[in-house]
């Protein structure tokens, strides 16, 4: 399901069990996060109706390493893959801290895993696992989760300014 958040952010929601994934469309065609792969054809026929195919994307992020969020990183074979060294030792993907988008802040908020993190872009927190709507917060019990972790991110995003939250879930 497409919703249409702003005119240049869309988000793709499938009808199995995966994150929410989001497009903006900036000088860049950037996805955050991939969902899981259940709802990969989902994914595909979405982006169709937006006029896009995964090979028009250039950029993609993921907030974090859990199986729902990066289902479907290898459709985007046109795209640099960014993310949390933390989590993702392997070369191909680019330390998020690296990611030269003017528009995007990124926060580092660990607690929900150890390398997650929020992008403040505008008005707009897409904050991943880390809190969701009606402040509920991720869960700290799966592995790289901390409590205390978590009490310093949301204290950090307590000093944040948005309107819009774009989590995960
Ligand atoms: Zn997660």
């Amino acid at each position: 399901m497409i919703q249409k958040i702003k005119s240049n952010i869309f988000s793709f929601e499938g009808s199995e069990f995966g994150s929410i994934v989001y497009l903006v469309e900036l000088k860049d065609k950037i996805i955050i996060d991939t969902g899981s792969s259940a709802n990969k054809n989902e994914l595909i026929r979405d982006l169709k109706e937006l006029n896009l195919t995964p090979e028009n994307i250039n950029i993609v992020i993921v907030t974090h390493n859990h199986f729902d969020h990066i289902g479907n990183i290898q459709l985007f074979k046109n795209a640099k893959i960014y993310a949390s060294k933390k989590e993702f030792p392997d070369e191909k993907i680019i330390d998020i801290h690296e990611l030269n988008v003017r528009e995007f802040k990124i926060i580092d908020t660990p607690g929900h895993s150890e390398g997650s993190f929020c992008i403040l872009y505008e008005d707009v927190l897409f904050s991943g696992d880390t809190i969701f709507h009606n402040n509920g917060i991720g869960r700290m019990d799966l592995p790289g989760g901390s409590e205390i972790q978590m009490k310093e991110s949301l204290e950090k995003l307590s000093k944040i300014q948005f309107k819009i939250l774009l989590p995960g879930h």
